[in-house]
């Protein structure tokens, strides 16, 4: 099992398979950055690379495996990707991170290729405000695919980033919607990149201040699973839904990390906020799981105790678009 000089263990990859995403939401990619670019000029992991790389991660224990990116539907060879991943049988749970712009024609071929854990970014139940948000007026498209992966008996999870000036105020929308919607909503508290730090600035709001707001509307915590990321859950009697909470400033968040992550060019980040990726390619290229297995075992040796967000550091990522949130 891989494990690292504080005993954490790892049990969950979070693989970026691509940095370019065609929206542009106002706390990430405000100017739609990578827009433009070509798949092919990004030189992402192709298929028998990610299955050399997986066939790695899992003969050191990893159980989960998460597709993200950039956004990850952009892959045409996508369904491909979601196989070679399934391909390992030590990988129990197979998840992506998507904005669900194409999910309605796609799902049910993600569904088919083995996907069984879906997470869609809604920062907004408002279309207006949705738009405002992301540069897209996609909110309906989204929340047709988001029917049909329940309709499809898939783990759905719903991704949104609380924003003081935008969308805090529809905190009791949200509430209301998973009064009869069977997800998990989970609330991101914003966190500093290199790019957004005015944004930052008048937008964060601590993650801190939600729960003491759920706790008090009778709002529950739920028992962790051992390969659940940091999140904690709540659920309520009163409700089909569930809540979830990232709070990446909150206390001891770093102490419950289980997870890797590996970018789009095949470089292992120790930590979504680390100075840098450690270099892979060469390794996954040739096909050796092996010998990848090893180097990584050698590389987990430097992972730091913590991010140092609080202090303001936020390594080498200037947004979480280069390597998935
Ligand atoms: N394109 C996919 C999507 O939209 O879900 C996957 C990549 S996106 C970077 C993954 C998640 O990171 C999204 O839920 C997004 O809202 C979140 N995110 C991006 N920048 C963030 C920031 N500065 N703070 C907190 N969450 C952020």
């Amino acid at each position: 099992m891989l494990q690292d000089r504080f005993g954490r263990r790892f049990y969950y990859l979070r693989l970026s398979v691509t940095d370019i995403c065609n929206y542009r939401c106002n706390y990430c990619l405000p100017e739609g950055i990578g827009c433009g670019r070509s798949l092919m000029g990004e030189n992402p992991l192709s298929v028998p690379e990610v299955a050399t790389l997986v066939r790695a991660f899992a003969s050191l224990g990893t159980e989960k495996v998460r597709l993200t990116g950039g956004e990850p539907s952009l892959r045409k060879d996508l369904v491909p990707l979601l196989e070679a991943v399934r391909a390992s049988e030590r990988i129990r749970r197979l998840a992506i991170t998507t904005n669900g712009y194409r999910l309605p024609s796609q799902i049910d071929a993600w569904h088919r290729a083995g996907l069984d854990q879906i997470n869609i970014s809604i920062d907004s139940l408002d279309p207006a405000q949705f738009r405002h948000i992301t540069g897209h007026n996609r909110l309906g498209t989204t929340l047709q695919g988001l029917e049909r992966a329940l309709t499809l008996g898939m783990t759905t999870k719903v991704n949104a980033v609380l924003l003081r000036q935008y969308n805090l105020a529809e905190l009791d929308n949200f509430l209301a919607w998973i009064r009869e919607t069977p997800v998990t909503l989970r609330f991101i508290e914003l966190m500093r990149t290199g790019d957004n730090r005015a944004f930052f600035a008048s937008n964060h709001v601590a993650g801190s201040d939600i729960e003491t707001l759920l706790l008090r509307e009778g709002w529950e915590q739920v028992i962790r699973s051992r390969d659940a990321g940091p999140a904690r859950e709540y659920f309520h009697a009163d409700y089909a839904g569930r809540i979830g909470l990232i709070t990446p400033y909150g206390k001891d968040f770093c102490a419950s990390c289980n997870r890797l992550r590996v970018s789009a060019q095949g470089k292992l980040h120790l930590c979504l906020f680390a100075d840098q990726g450690f270099e892979m390619r060469e390794t996954i290229a040739a096909g050796d799981s092996e010998a990848l297995a090893a180097h990584i075992r050698v590389l987990i040796g430097g992972k730091a105790a913590g991010h140092q967000l609080h202090e303001g550091f936020t390594g080498a990522t200037r947004n979480l678009a280069m390597l998935g949130g």
